[in-house]
């Protein structure tokens, strides 16, 4: 019996929260099953070129279980688990296990994942489903989505527009709505400048915190998993079911999961809270547009009694140079391993060539440029002779960049500014200009290097009605914390607008 037409559930997926959803299942407005084909008939269109790979079977298969728990234990099923049959896009460099995962690269484009990562093992425990593996830069290398073999994503309702990279697949995914949250990576700001772009929220953890167990290595002391979705609570619910130990990753830091859904419904204390505004980050590089609501954000908070403290941040201007060595180099090792012969399609066979290098030359070049241009740069920064000038020479200023977080959160509790210095750009503005793209990531590396939590949420829009991130960065395991305070900043932003 179909109670509910298609439509009017994706008109509702602009505003409903995960909660919301449940609460409409609870009323028997539809099913996980109804909603999911939603979802997948939106994610099936690929309008904005935000899925690699959709997974119906899957997903349907998901969502009638959902169905099956409901029908036994009624609402007691979403208190046990607040995701149950809630549809969840998956950034296409973390596996699930019989799916494939292309990394966005046409070198792995029928490599098929023989198993799960473990967030996505702790949310199929959960009941989630996953609709689909979004698009992103080849690697997670990019800040476009500009460097995908399978599409340039565009920000719904923006055809020319960039969604950001490189998780720009899942944040489009979010806001069309063919999907309720996603999981992206963040490794220099791959999940908050696509955020920002796209007008969602993205919270990229403590270093640490989410185990990286299945999640294909970019640069692997920067890299992070965490939840994209429309609202705080959503992005924070995601988080508290993908935190925890996990003795598969050595990284993994032994602490419990988080509870961020319950913190986001917290009053704010706004007369305990001090921001720290740092002077690098409102320089005469930020657009007006950007600058505007941000600093309405900042006076309204200020308003609510918060503190505004202006602080100093001074190596904050060698995050791009010291990320774009580090991340290059350490890309350089992890991306050794896709070399045709354990990982990688191969375009010739080894009995063809003549010798082994020609077969790694022609496999290999199977990687796109900028791929390729990392790896060469990461291989000459780390050779014998140059490592010291090169990769060492950033490992210091990386540990500086991190003193300076650490002496302000001395004095303040959280650091506040913005995501990227503009808007989201027009497709083919800046890539024939690399030092422009990479200086989109000036305000986010440094959380990166420092492994600090850090998030974006909407802040506002410009004329053109394109979103404004505002980024609040926290000292570590801060995340609680954080969520809270900016579910107070979501909920006076909206009454502002
Ligand atoms: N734009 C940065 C880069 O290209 C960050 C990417 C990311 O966070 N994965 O490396």
């Amino acid at each position: 019996m179909c109670r509910f037409t298609v439509f009017p559930v994706r008109v509702k997926a602009e505003y409903m929260k995960i909660r919301q959803t449940h609460e409409a299942i609870a009323k028997k407005t539809f099913s996980f099953l109804e909603l999911t084909q939603d979802r997948l008939k939106l994610a099936k269109e690929n309008k904005h070129q935000e899925y690699i790979t959709v997974c119906a079977d899957l997903a349907l298969s998901a969502a009638t279980k959902a169905d099956a728990v409901f029908q036994k234990e009624g609402v007691q099923a979403f208190v046990r688990n607040p995701i149950l049959g809630i549809p969840l896009a998956i950034k296409d460099l973390i596996l699930i296990r019989n799916i494939r995962n292309t990394c966005g690269s046409k070198l792995l484009d029928n490599y098929v994942a023989p198993y799960s990562a473990s967030v996505i093992q702790q949310l199929e425990g959960a009941g989630a489903v996953f609709i689909g593996k979004t698009n992103l830069d080849e690697f997670g290398m990019g800040s476009s989505n500009e460097n995908s073999p399978y599409g340039s994503v565009s920000i719904p309702g923006f055809p020319e527009r960039v969604a950001g990279g490189s998780s720009g697949g899942s944040a489009a995914a979010v806001k069309s709505g063919s999907c309720d949250a996603a999981l992206g990576t963040d490794t220099g700001g791959s999940i908050r400048l696509p955020s920002s772009f796209c007008g969602i929220v993205g919270i990229k953890p403590t270093y640490g915190r989410v185990s990286r167990y299945g999640q294909v290595a970019y640069a692997s002391s920067l890299d992070q998993i965490g939840p994209m979705a429309r609202t705080v609570e959503d992005a924070g619910l995601l988080l508290d079911l993908i935190t925890g130990h996990d003795f598969k990753d050595s990284t993994s830091i032994p602490m419990p999961p988080t509870r961020c859904a319950a913190a986001s419904a917290l009053m704010t204390e706004w007369s305990k809270i001090r921001l720290g505004v740092p002077e690098e980050y409102f320089k005469s590089g930020l657009h007006p547009d950007v600058e505007k609501p941000i600093r309405q954000a900042l006076t309204w908070a200020e308003k609510q009694g918060a503190k505004l403290v202006p602080v100093q941040l001074p190596h904050s201007e060698y995050g791009v140079a010291v990320y774009y060595l580090i991340a290059v180099s350490e890309a350089s090792s992890n991306l050794a391993r896709f070399d045709s012969v354990r990982y990688g399609q191969r375009k010739v066979l080894a009995e063809d060539v003549r010798d082994l290098s020609t077969f790694y030359e022609i496999n290999r070049s199977q990687l796109g440029e900028e791929v390729k241009k990392r790896i060469l740069l990461g291989t000459f920064a780390l050779s014998a002779g140059y490592s010291e000038a090169y990769f060492k020479r950033a490992c210091q200023v990386r540990r500086k960049i991190k003193e300076d977080f650490d002496r302000v959160f001395n004095t303040v509790d959280f650091i506040v500014g913005p995501v990227s210095s503009t808007v989201a750009f027009k497709k083919g503005e800046k890539t024939q200009d690399p030092l422009q793209m990479y200086l989109n990531d000036i305000f986010t590396v440094p959380a990166n290097l420092a492994g600090l939590p850090a998030m974006s949420l909407p802040c506002g829009q410009d004329s053109n009605g394109l979103s404004v991130g505002l980024q609040l960065i926290g000292p570590a395991f801060s995340e609680e914390f954080m969520v809270s305070l900016a579910a107070g900043f979501e909920k006076g932003i909206e009454g502002v607008r």
